[in-house]
């Protein structure tokens, strides 16, 4: 293994919801044959259980240090990088990525010193729509068509077994190669822009809703349409830190000139 081990730490599995204890306890099993140990759970529904237990077998360690949200929001707000895996394909309108390109993605984040979140949902109902608008893109497992939902477990295994392969192959060069093509994208002799994190897209966001408002973009329609629209453009962009900031000044001075022609009249 020549990459370095806490590349790996910085990628994060979690799990939306869990009905299942012993889907849990074989999650943390997948992580650990696959040299991950960061498990999440967001409002599982019945755990600490001894099925849990029974199921990590020798992966009782990751279960041991898996740590629990209220929300997915909570589990990712420090994230650079958000994938949310889906069972079914084009359930909204996000970028699909199929599970190698991902692990790439989450592996080239991880390297470059970013938190990078995966997300599985709930045994019956997948993710909500307002789950998978918290992430960057959307995961599927090329799948039977007919049959294209595989037991959450499985379905961790195969990212975690991908994202394996691709931590394998990246090693230190990915890191070097990683980084200089993102000081290119970036703007060369500066300092790369690292990417903004959930909380700061969030905030981003929040400014922008309030704007459109400010200005009256919306003259009565509903707002909720072009924030969908508009998170999704974001999100797919990756932004960086410096580039959130650029934006939020801009619209800072939006909402000025906005209070000042409010004043006018
Ligand atoms: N009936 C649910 C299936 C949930 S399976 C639905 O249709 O959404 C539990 C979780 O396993 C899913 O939320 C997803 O995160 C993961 N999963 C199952 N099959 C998958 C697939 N083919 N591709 C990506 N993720 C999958």
């Amino acid at each position: 293994m020549n990459h370095d081990a806490s590349t790996a730490d910085r990628i994060r599995i979690v799990l939306v919801g869990t009905q299942h204890p012993g889907n849990i306890g074989s999650a943390a099993r997948a992580l650990k044959t696959m040299g991950l140990a960061r498990l999440v759970l967001v409002a599982p529904q019945r755990y600490p259980h001894n099925e849990a237990d029974m199921m990590a077998a020798g992966a009782d360690d990751v279960l041991a240090s898996a740590t629990c949200t209220d929300t997915l929001a909570d589990a990712v707000a420090d994230c650079r990088l958000v994938l949310g895996c889906t069972a079914r394909s084009r359930r909204v309108q996000l970028q699909e990525l199929h599970p190698r390109t991902a692990a790439s993605r989450a592996c080239e984040t991880a390297l470059a010193g970013g938190e990078v979140a995966v997300v599985f949902g709930r045994e019956r109902t997948g993710l909500e729509n307002e789950e998978l608008q918290l992430c960057h893109a959307a995961v599927h497992i090329p799948a039977n068509p007919d049959y294209s939902s595989l037991n959450l477990a499985a379905a961790v295994q195969v990212l975690s077994y991908e994202l394996r392969v691709a931590l394998l192959a990246d090693g230190v060069t990915g890191m070097v190669e990683g980084q200089a093509a993102e000081g290119q994208a970036r703007g060369a002799g500066h300092a790369p822009d690292r990417p903004a994190s959930h909380a700061q897209m969030e905030g981003l966001f929040g400014q922008l809703a309030q704007t459109l408002d400010d200005i009256d973009f919306h003259k009565g329609r509903a707002p909720a349409s072009a924030m969908r629209k508009l998170r999704r453009l974001f999100l797919r962009s990756e932004l960086g830190e410096r580039e959130v900031r650029l934006l939020r000044g801009i619209l800072a001075d939006a909402q000025r000139m906005a209070r000042l022609a409010a004043g006018r009249h």
